[in-house]
């Protein structure tokens, strides 16, 4: 079988274990089911996820164009604390920054290979923290718009981390840790203006990978280097594929390239 597709982060369902999907135009291919199978990946070119021309892949699956032009990718993206839409103040489209940032927005605690704080909307819980490869993760505060989880963010960056080790996360050289504990812990640090957010009864939430061999060392797969890759895929974490040479391949990282897929 062969699928040819842009790549874009996979797809997921929040079961035991989480389930993905790879969605290309016409086909979507379920990765569970490639488990303990041979797969081969072959660079095909790129196409912008926003403009979909066939261009050199900038940032976030934008050509460099739309990366520094369209709403989609501006700043407030990864520095929520950046929004101003709350203040009827225009980034780029004031109209689409209203729609994303004005909505229900969590700040959590996910343990992917240590405690990190995020910032996520509500919707995209828990997919944000599948596509974390957390085993683990709490809310903690649970505000009206993304501007106050950003600054909320940024408090307590101050005492946590808000990186993860992805190589530690894909040896699952990760131990548990008592969330709770550390959001109660966290909880005087919360900004004034978010403090009445605060989540004081919820419970951990466990994610689990379908990872049947995790890597010892894994060495990143570069398709702008190699072009073209086989191996046998061994497990699923985050949005990569685990394979069992030890291979490791980020969908994330490389959307919007165009690929062959063949198994
Ligand atoms: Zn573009």
């Amino acid at each position: 079988m062969i699928y040819r597709g842009v790549l874009t982060k996979m797809q997921t369902e929040f079961l035991e274990p989480i389930q993905y999907y790879l969605v290309f135009e016409n086909d979507f291919i379920h990765m569970n089911q490639l488990l303990n199978k041979s797969v081969s990946i072959k660079l095909i070119g790129s196409q912008c996820l926003s403009c979909g021309l066939d261009r050199p892949i900038y940032r976030q699956g934008f050509c460099r164009t739309c990366f520094f032009d369209k709403p989609i990718a501006g700043d407030w993206i990864m520095r929520p604390e950046l929004s101003t839409a709350h203040l009827g103040k225009e980034d780029r489209d004031l109209e689409y920054e209203k729609k994303v940032q004005l909505q229900p927005h969590i700040v959590y605690l996910a343990n992917s290979s240590n405690v990190k704080v995020g910032v996520t909307r509500k919707s995209q819980v828990p997919t944000r923290w599948i596509d974390q490869g957390a085993h683990e993760a709490v809310e903690i505060v649970e505000v009206p718009n993304r501007y106050l989880a950003g600054i909320t963010e940024v408090a307590l960056k101050d005492h946590v981390a808000d990186k993860t080790n992805w190589r530690n996360m894909l040896k699952n050289d990760v131990k548990d840790e008592d969330l709770i504990e550390w959001r109660n812990k966290l909880k005087k640090f919360i900004p004034d203006e978010a403090k009445d957010y605060f989540i004081e009864n919820n419970s951990e939430t466990h994610l689990y990978f379908p990872v049947g061999q995790y890597p010892e060392k894994p060495k990143s797969l570069n398709l702008n280097k190699s072009i073209e890759f086989e191996g046998k895929l061994v497990g699923i974490k985050g949005q990569y594929l685990i394979f069992e040479d030890n291979t490791v391949f980020n969908v994330r990282a490389n959307e919007g390239l165009v690929v062959e897929l063949s198994m």
